[in-house]
């Protein structure tokens, strides 16, 4: 390892490519430890990317994984609700398998109960991870008998316990489509606006970081130990040097690989989720997911609740979130798998508006299948979508966060939003171990985002949602803790 004694913290230069919830994460905890950081991103506002809309507090979405991402991306998401507060939506995700499916609730048992298990010894550790809840409550089961006997009472206005956030969905699913017991799980949601708002807001009150937006990095270079960047930065062309440099572009990490001469095996997925209208709704939701197995036409329907009765739609079928070919992997050549030129465009352009339509509609009539009065529901609005990297070669993998192929140079991979704290945990540990800095406030960054206030971060989230073309509710959220 080559090693450069740095005598203090703000001399050590960092850039950070790309301004995805993952480069600005890192931004916000190498700045408030003391270093000197410059983050570039080249779209006009940060974490701008795929529409993150889940808090992936224990996997429960993917029976296909095995127990350690789980647990992994449990504690991960304890901690990004430790500094993401005002970015959560507290409601709770229903689970229900279709009787269509193969699988069976009882499966899942073991693995729910070991997640519950680590959250009470998390909790245990600290009392600060109780953000979930109480770790006895973390999951319940919900016969077919108590949902008939949940239906016939009046929607809560605020609901606060399991039951009445069950009470809308009694009401409104078709229970002979379903198996029993039914799911809840303290999985909560999260939102792309608000995280854009809270990194905005928290990196502005940081001296030392500068953030460059409609800055694109176009060349690297390294001379005499040291990165020199070429970036383009609204209509000029700029050189810049650093000490470390941190590769946080997303599934467009690839092109950053190939500039600095490394090529690591990973994939490119493009997805896509559709925003729907339900004027009929007068109740607060929580997230429903109908499982299935994905890519078939039967895949997962997952439907996630906004306020003033809007709904974002996954279905995990190839007609409506997955795409023939949108999955793409490197090569020996190039670190960057090449998505086709549709997906490129749709990334860059815009969707052409009949698929748009068309792909929005199917979400609806699919989610309608297990929730009929959501038929009613209106397309309202354009496809909320991206592209992400997942690395290597597994396209199972879901919790992953950073490697360091070379010194001095730090590549994050994350898959899940919450997986970025680890990435920047990670990332100072190297930086310390390659340079015996000493670094201040490693641990005390919450305050700084938690201090922000909720109306700072509603209004500045509402104008990323009208400055992105979506409807402002989706910047909002039902509840808080
Ligand atoms: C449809 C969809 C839904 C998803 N839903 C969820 C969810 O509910 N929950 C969840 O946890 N995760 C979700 N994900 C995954 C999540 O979006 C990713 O984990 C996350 O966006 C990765 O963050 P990132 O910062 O690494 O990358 P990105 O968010 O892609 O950010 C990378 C940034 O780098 C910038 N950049 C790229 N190249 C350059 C360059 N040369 N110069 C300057 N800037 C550059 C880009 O403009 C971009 O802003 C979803 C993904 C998709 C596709």
């Amino acid at each position: 390892m080559n090693t450069k004694p740095i005598s203090s913290a703000s001399n050590l230069r960092i850039g950070i490519i790309g301004g995805g919830i993952a480069g600005s994460t890192i931004a916000l905890k190498l700045a408030n430890a003391g270093l000197t950081v410059q983050l570039f991103e080249q779209g006009v506002s940060l974490v701008n990317g795929p529409p993150i809309c889940h808090l992936h507090a224990g996997g429960n979405l993917y029976r296909e994984i095995d127990q350690a991402q789980c647990i992994t991306l449990l504690r991960q998401s304890i901690d990004t609700l430790k500094l993401y507060r005002h970015s959560a939506d507290y409601r709770p995700t229903v689970i229900a398998i279709p009787k269509r499916d193969p699988g069976n609730v009882h499966e899942l048992l073991p693995r729910l109960e070991r997640l519950q298990h680590e959250y009470a010894q998390l909790v245990a550790q600290c009392e600060s991870n109780k953000v979930l809840g109480e770790p006895e409550e973390y999951f319940a089961l919900y016969t077919r008998q108590q949902l008939e006997r949940l239906a016939t009472l009046p929607n809560p206005k605020t609901p606060e316990i399991k039951d009445d956030w069950l009470i809308p969905v009694a009401k409104s699913l078709d229970l002979d489509k379903l198996k029993f017991p039914l799911i809840v799980v303290q999985e909560y949601g999260l939102s792309v606006f608000r995280l854009a708002a809270t990194a905005t807001l928290s990196l502005a009150a940081l001296e030392n970081c500068t953030v460059s937006t409609h800055s694109s990095v176009k060349k690297i270079s390294k001379k005499d130990g040291h990165w020199q960047l070429t970036v383009d930065c609204q209509q000029q062309t700029k050189q810049f040097e650093f000490d470390y440099l941190i590769n946080a572009c997303g599934y467009q990490s690839g092109t950053i690989d190939d500039l600095v001469g490394d090529i690591p095996q990973r994939l490119v997925e493009f997805k896509a989720a559709y925003v729907a209208h339900w004027a009929q709704c007068d109740a607060i939701w929580p997230e429903v997911i109908f499982y299935g197995q994905r890519g078939t036409p039967n895949g997962m329907a997952q439907l996630t609740p906004y306020p003033d009765g809007y709904f974002q739609i996954h279905g995990m079928t190839q007609d409506i979130t997955l795409f023939e070919g949108g999955l793409v992997k490197s090569d020996s050549n190039s670190a960057q798998p090449r998505l086709a030129a549709k997906f490129i465009d749709k990334l860059t352009k815009q969707w052409p508006p009949e698929i748009a339509e068309q792909r929005s509609q199917l979400a609806i009539d699919f989610m309608s299948n297990f929730v009929p009065s959501f038929s009613s529901a209106d397309v309202a609005g354009k496809p909320l979508f991206g592209a992400q990297q997942i690395p290597g070669n597994n396209p199972h993998l879901r919790a992953a966060d950073v490697c360091f192929s070379q010194d001095y140079y730090a590549r994050c991979e994350i898959v899940k939003a919450s997986s970025a704290i680890d990435a920047a945990n990670a990332i100072i540990e190297n930086i310390i171990q390659l340079t015996n800095v000493q670094l201040c406030n490693v641990n005390a960054l919450n305050s700084l985002t938690q201090a922000i206030s909720d109306n700072d971060i509603s209004r500045l989230s509402s104008d990323f949602a009208a400055q992105r073309n979506y409807p402002i509710s989706l910047a909002h959220r039902n509840t808080k803790n």
